[in-house]
């Protein structure tokens, strides 16, 4: 519990490839409220399109920030449609999302290309927010545990622990993303406690304890409450949810 303490909450809204120009600036205007609690650090992660817009919006504003959804796995050069992490950065958008379960499997987002990105959003110091997840065959046979050490141990353990410092990580099991089955806060509490687990035995107890660890996969106003409760779950990382200003509001302050 004192660890817990010791860790920021977060909240992150993926809107994920959704809204016009004006349905981003009303969710905006409805979503940035002046009297959050100190320790709640809300992060909107609208469409590359809207990056600027949202991140000078939020600049004044101390309990928000801005994530991109995706980077370049190249630095600036001749990559016609790409965005790279350094414009990025030079937004203002402190938080990159990397290796959410869509890129993986629309995009065809191997572990290769990931930890490009990653060397990318570390070279221009941006925060990564770092998707793992299972998939329900792998939960139903037992192997959800060997699957996210799988993915975190080819990825973001690849890191020395200065560049750890800058990762949250964000626990999504693929078959509670979008889906509205949300997994148990024990379950998931579960596996974000093996994730620390993990920190701690590759690096080191003070590194673990740090480390924000989000939960993502149909988390709603009527589930946060308790999944937020649990001792090693930080926050969360919200898809269809973040879209509601009202819900998103109410998902943000179930802490
Ligand atoms: C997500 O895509 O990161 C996510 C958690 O989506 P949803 O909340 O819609 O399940």
């Amino acid at each position: 519990e004192l660890n817990k303490i010791m860790r920021k909450k977060l909240v992150i809204g993926n809107w994920k490839m959704n809204l016009d120009k004006l349905e981003c600036m009303t969710l905006v205007n409805e979503v940035i409220e002046p009297n959050l609690s100190d320790d709640v650090k809300v992060v909107l992660a609208p469409p590359f399109v809207y990056l600027d817009l949202v991140a000078s919006i939020c600049l004044d504003k101390e309990n928000f920030d801005v994530a991109a959804q995706n980077c370049s796995c190249n630095d600036n050069g001749a990559f016609t449609g790409e965005v790279s992490a350094q414009m990025i950065e030079s937004l203002n958008a402190k938080y990159i999302i990397l290796g959410h379960s869509e890129r993986r499997q629309n995009f065809n987002e191997s572990e290769k290309i990931l930890n490009l990105k990653i060397v990318q959003a570390l070279k221009y110091n941006t925060n990564i927010v770092f998707c793992c997840g299972e998939d329900i065959t792998h939960r139903d046979s037992g192997k959800h545990f060997d699957i996210i050490e799988e993915q975190i141990s080819s990825t973001v353990f690849k890191l020395e622990l200065k560049d750890f410092k800058n990762i949250i990580i964000a626990y999504e099991p693929i078959w509670a993303i979008g889906t509205g089955k949300t997994a148990t806060a024990d379950q998931a509490q579960e596996m974000h406690h093996f994730i620390r687990s993990l920190i701690e035995k590759k690096y080191n107890n003070h590194i673990s304890s740090i480390v924000p660890i989000l939960y993502g996969g149909s988390c709603k106003p009527i589930n946060s409450k308790e999944l937020f409760a649990k001792p090693d779950i930080d926050g969360g990382l919200i898809g269809g949810a973040s879209l509601n200003a009202k819900d998103f509001l109410s998902i943000v302050k179930s802490f």
